[in-house]
């Protein structure tokens, strides 16, 4: 059984068959999913960016998550086209009452660049969708 580099849990593997249980770093550090979530988010205050994955929902609401969905934001999305014909989702969400952009580009990649706005955050952005094209 794989032991958790930050907590030193021992991770047991999900019963689901795909799902390794753990993230891996760069290093080959092994972290369990909500110690995934502590580094991410230290992350994000260290480096003012990260990259997540935008992703719509069953019900068609977006989520903006890190790699094993430890850590999960509703953001505020909107959709417009690229120069060159792709699709470009702009997202906004908040963190720690700052508000965080995000953009992807193109229907076959999840990934979205975020990063920490120099805006403080007075109301919640939540969950809307806008469909500029
Ligand atoms: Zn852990």
């Amino acid at each position: 059984m794989k032991t958790c580099s930050m907590c030193h849990k021992q991770i047991e593997k999900p019963d689901d068959n795909f799902s390794s249980g753990h993230g891996i770093d760069i290093e080959g550090n092994i972290f369990c999913y909500p110690c995934c979530a502590i580094k991410d988010k230290a992350t994000m205050r260290k480096n003012g960016s990260i990259t997540l994955y935008l992703t719509k929902d069953k019900d068609g609401t977006w989520s903006l998550t890190n790699f094993p969905a430890s850590l999960s934001f509703k953001p505020t999305v909107i959709r417009g086209r690229h120069n060159w014909g792709i699709k470009r989702y702009d997202c906004w969400f908040i963190f720690e009452g700052f508000i965080w952009w995000g953009v992807k580009y193109g229907d076959n990649s999840d990934v979205a660049y975020c990063k920490k706005t120099k805006q403080k955050s007075r109301y919640s952005l939540s969950g809307s969708f806008i469909e500029r094209c």
